[in-house]
């Protein structure tokens, strides 16, 4: 007997082979090694340019030593909530790391940066506040703001002006207000305007709060973020961050005042409700942040910005579109979905693994190849990707004029 046998869920085969016919559906791409900047991918041997593992910690000796230490001194998992009898010294040592490193009062560990997000949001805000986000923002702080409740306006990407035209709409507003954006956006890889928000927040007095997902490792001294990278120190009430992306391991941590912490340490669902990290997970991200706070993690975000600076002239030299990246996230545009993913498909077979994202991802006609260099790529492995890239790009009439 096999579950294909009853009716009741016949939908959605009917809904995968819809995805199917309009070419929307995915396969995943499986690697059989480790997550390199050179890896093998379905078989086939390729320069990885979809990791958002942008300082290589993910195979760093040092987490990996520190990972298998926490595990041999604590065991492989907590088998229970940290409000319960999940809570180990490593995992307070951990945040007060991280409230070290980014010079907040306080932070708290999540599972994931998504449920450091959807937990946040829901926690902080109820039915009579309101909250202002940005269009591009991640799916985390939307699945986070409808679960508040709270009543959700939108402004245009990065547009301060449309952002003041909500804020003035809404002055008087009874309840607490809102203010949020991704600190770099995933798909375009350009940075939110923080200063001007935090003006506006100031202004329209709104709580102010950034993911910054793809800019922590990435902006600011020794990857500090966004309000580091600005300059806005004191000025953003609530920090999220993941520790899934350039830490290398796994999870999400918010940082704060300590009124915010220990808030979520009694209200935040996916603290309450969900078991803590396995001390393999917290002893990597030590080892990260300990990296990080050191010379060693300062060369491996120069590096990293070396990486990307090189890697964006050069596609840039070639005739491609890279739309309004300023980070080591930079699309190349292509337009339509169809011809994106045969774009990727067809680097992929000439070994440049860089993942094609059309809509729903993005808006339609603005397909893209999205490629992430890391501080792991050497030189040569990226001349060589963009000798690809050119080559195949040419070939199918991507490159401009
Ligand atoms: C990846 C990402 C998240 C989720 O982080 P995880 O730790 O992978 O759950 C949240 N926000 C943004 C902007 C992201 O890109």
């Amino acid at each position: 007997m096999t579950s294909e046998a009853r009716p009741q869920l016949q939908y959605l085969h009917t809904a995968i082979e819809e995805l199917k016919a309009q070419n929307l559906y995915h396969e995943l791409p499986i690697l059989s090694g480790e997550q390199k900047a050179v890896t093998v991918v379905n078989g086939r041997e390729v320069i990885n340019l979809s990791s958002n593992n942008y300082l290589g910690l993910a195979t760093h000796p040092k987490l990996r030593r520190t990972s298998i230490e926490a595990t041999r001194k604590f065991g492989c998992g907590t088998a229970a909530v940290r409000t319960i009898a999940g809570t180990m010294t490593i995992h307070m040592d951990l945040e007060k790391q991280i409230a070290r490193f980014k010079d907040a009062e306080a932070a708290v560990v999540f599972q994931s940066g998504f449920t450091a997000n959807a937990g946040t949001v829901a926690a902080v805000l109820g039915k009579d506040d309101l909250i202002i986000s940005d269009e591009l923002n991640h799916a985390s702080i939307i699945d986070g703001c409808r679960l508040s409740k709270a009543t959700i306006k939108i402004f245009r990407h990065r547009d301060l002006e449309d952002c003041e035209r909500i804020l003035k709409e809404t002055e008087n507003w009874s309840g607490h207000k809102l203010l949020i954006t991704d600190g770099v956006f995933s798909m375009d890889g350009d940075i939110a305007p923080l200063p001007g928000l935090c003006d506006l927040a100031e202004k329209y007095n709104c709580i102010m709060m950034i993911d910054d997902a793809h800019s922590s490792g990435v902006l600011g001294r020794g990857g500090r973020g966004t309000v580091d990278h600005f300059g806005c120190h004191g000025r953003v009430d609530i920090q999220v961050g993941t520790l899934s992306k350039a830490i290398g391991s796994m999870g999400g941590y918010v940082c704060g005042s300590r009124d915010l912490i220990e808030f979520l340490y009694q209200r935040a669902r996916p603290f309450l409700f969900s078991t803590s990290h396995p001390p393999a997970v917290v002893g990597a991200c030590q080892a990260a942040f300990t990296l990080l706070d050191s010379p060693d993690g300062e060369r491996l975000v120069k590096k990293l910005w070396s990486n990307t600076k090189f890697f964006k002239r050069g596609l840039k030299k070639l005739g491609f579109d890279t739309g309004a990246s300023e980070t080591p996230i930079t699309p190349i545009m292509v337009g339509e979905a169809a011809k994106a993913f045969e774009f990727s498909k067809a680097i992929f077979e000439e070994g440049v693994f860089a993942q094609a994202i059309g809509y729903p991802t993005v808006p339609q006609g603005k397909a893209r190849l999205r490629t992430i260099v890391t501080a792991a790529h050497k030189r040569k492995e990226l001349e060589q990707a963009l000798d690809v890239i050119s080559r195949v790009g040419q070939r199918m009439g991507i490159t401009q004029g």
